[in-house]
């Protein structure tokens, strides 16, 4: 029996899409269709501050106008923040998860002196009980970190924390580089890569291709999926597609929206041969 195949393209409703956005779907929609596998759509809308309904409309049908066909429905993640906060309920009952009160000033702050500038990864512990239910009590919010020494504890440290990249061969993750990164933000109750990896094993990914630009998130992730008892898929990070003036192309560049290439005259047909696919 050959091994299922099940991709998908996850993008954020935060703005059009351009190039950058297209080529990746079609790298991950490409590869779906060779190995005569299954392609996924995710709508990463957590962040209900900078997502739009509008942006979502319109990046359906982009993708649609690209030539692109996916399975329905649709998973949206803001219809599932109780799944995601079973899973922090989790990692809280496991001791891996701390209440974080720090403010965004407080961070950049710290973020600021470190040496040579360079932001350090965000490490901390939980609080005293007496202090934390000082904060609590004055209703201050808060968001949930991960502990990354909780987790090393309960692992034994993370060298059986390995992932399979297309590019990159077998990996080891190095979680630790990101710090105690947030599970759940103050605002909405979870964050990014918790989303993520209950999405990825809820929707049975077995291949998660996206750009280059997420290669450390999959350090992360790996580790949570331990955590949480769930499959790791394989991983293909492809490269950056990169504009005539040599810099990626991203949202606040301002970057040409595949809305604007269309109204242009583009067909979709010559954009998906600018971008190497047939
Ligand atoms: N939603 C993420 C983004 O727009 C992609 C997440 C992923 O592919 O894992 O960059």
């Amino acid at each position: 029996m050959t091994r299922p195949f099940v991709t998908r393209f996850a993008p954020s409703p935060t703005g059009y899409l351009h190039r950058g956005h297209a080529y990746s779907a079609l790298t991950a929609y490409a590869a779906a269709r060779a190995a005569n596998g299954r392609f996924l759509l995710r709508i990463e809308d957590i962040d209900a501050t900078r997502c739009r309904p509008e942006y979502e409309a319109a990046l359906l049908e982009d993708l649609a106008w690209l030539g692109l066909t996916w399975e329905s429905p649709v998973r949206r993640q803001s219809d599932h923040l109780a799944t995601y906060e079973v899973a922090l309920d989790t990692l809280r009952a496991a001791g891996l998860a701390y209440r974080c009160f720090r403010t965004r000033k407080e961070l950049a702050a710290q973020a600021q002196s470190a040496p040579h500038g360079l932001p350090l990864p965000f490490t901390g512990a939980p609080l005293p009980a007496e202090e934390e239910a000082i904060q609590l009590a004055a209703g201050r919010p808060y968001a949930w970190r991960l502990s990354l020494a909780a987790a090393q504890q309960q692992l034994g440290g993370f060298s059986n924390l390995t992932f399979q990249d297309h590019t990159h061969g077998l990996v080891q993750a190095d979680p630790a580089n990101a710090g105690d990164i947030v599970l759940a933000r103050k605002d909405v109750g979870v964050a990014y890569h918790l989303a993520v990896v209950v999405d990825d094993a809820l929707q049975g990914i077995t291949e998660v291709i996206r750009g280059e630009d997420l290669f450390e998130a999959t350090h992360i992730q790996r580790l949570l999926q331990t955590l949480l008892d769930l499959p790791t898929p394989t991983y293909r990070h492809h490269p950056l597609l990169v504009g005539p003036n040599g810099k990626r192309y991203a949202k606040r560049d301002r970057a040409q929206t595949l809305r604007e290439i269309r109204a242009a005259g583009v067909t979709a047909e010559t954009l998906r041969r600018e971008l190497g696919f047939s």
